[in-house]
């Protein structure tokens, strides 16, 4: 079994401007796709994924409800397929209310870019956040960006620290651009990672080591479509040096024992 742990999706009408924005963000780097549910489940499918935890960034407070319902309609389409994240923004006026209705709806995460959002992660702002979801719902958060330090590994830290009881999740080795740092803080150390959007920039050496550094019960595997396709991402995954019991826990297993059964 595979599971693709980290996939974006936007609704078909807005998917070409949400995709091009990012590219934008990421100094038109190139996507492979544009975002949409259709294109993640075809080329997904296609490549041998059987299911995708699928989210959405709220880039401005009003939009979070409207995200939250189009991640929940998505995966009510396909329930065999989707598990869903939900969205949330820390200027966003009733965070613990919100938090409750992404329960309700069947979400089982939040998904937190504060890059694109505007936050520093350990900002007092987005307590209310890691409260509400505090023991209920794990977060996952993009980590690392080497132009800012809104999501650095260190803010990350701070968060783990105050918030023992939080599922948190930090991205991309918990440190895009900056690998070894994440990893370097992070070692066997009260997170849980995914290895996406990480394995185009290094050795399979390299990803192999930060992966048993960090611990090899704590990755998963995954897209960040558009980003990037699942065959390109499994072909990079497949040379990394690793075991099958290895390969087992990071394409499927771990997704399932850190998310709950899905
Ligand atoms: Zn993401």
């Amino acid at each position: 079994m595979i599971i693709d742990a980290h996939a974006h999706i936007f609704p078909d009408k807005i998917a070409e401007k949400a995709s091009d924005g990012i590219s934008a963000f990421y100094d038109g780097m190139k996507m492979d796709s544009r975002g949409t549910l259709g294109e993640l489940l075809k080329k997904g499918s296609e490549a041998g994924v059987d299911r995708f935890i699928v989210q959405s960034v709220a880039t401005v407070p009003a939009q979070v409800p409207s995200i939250n319902d189009f991640i929940a309609k998505s995966v009510k389409e396909h329930p065999d397929k989707l598990t869903g994240f939900g969205a949330l923004h820390p200027d966003f006026e009733d965070i613990y209310g919100e938090t409750e209705r992404i329960i309700s709806l069947g979400l089982r995460g939040i998904k937190l870019h504060s890059d694109f959002q505007g936050f520093d992660i350990d900002d007092e702002k987005a307590f209310p956040i890691y409260e509400a979801a505090e023991g209920r719902l794990p977060v996952l958060f993009h980590v690392g960006d080497n132009r800012s330090d809104r999501s650095s590994p260190e803010r990350l830290l701070n968060i783990v620290k105050r918030f023992p009881k939080l599922t948190v999740i930090g991205a991309h080795f918990a440190g895009w651009s900056m690998w070894d740092r994440g990893a370097e803080l992070f070692d066997h150390n009260g997170i849980y990672t995914d290895c996406s959007s990480s394995l185009y920039a290094m050795a399979p050496e390299h990803a192999a080591e930060l992966i048993r550094k960090i611990g090899v019960h704590r990755v998963m595997w995954g897209t960040d479509y558009p980003m990037w396709n699942a065959k390109e991402e499994l072909e990079r995954f497949s040379k990394l040096p690793l075991s099958d019991r290895e390969r087992e826990l990071i394409l499927s297993e771990n997704a399932r024992r850190i998310l709950g059964e899905i």
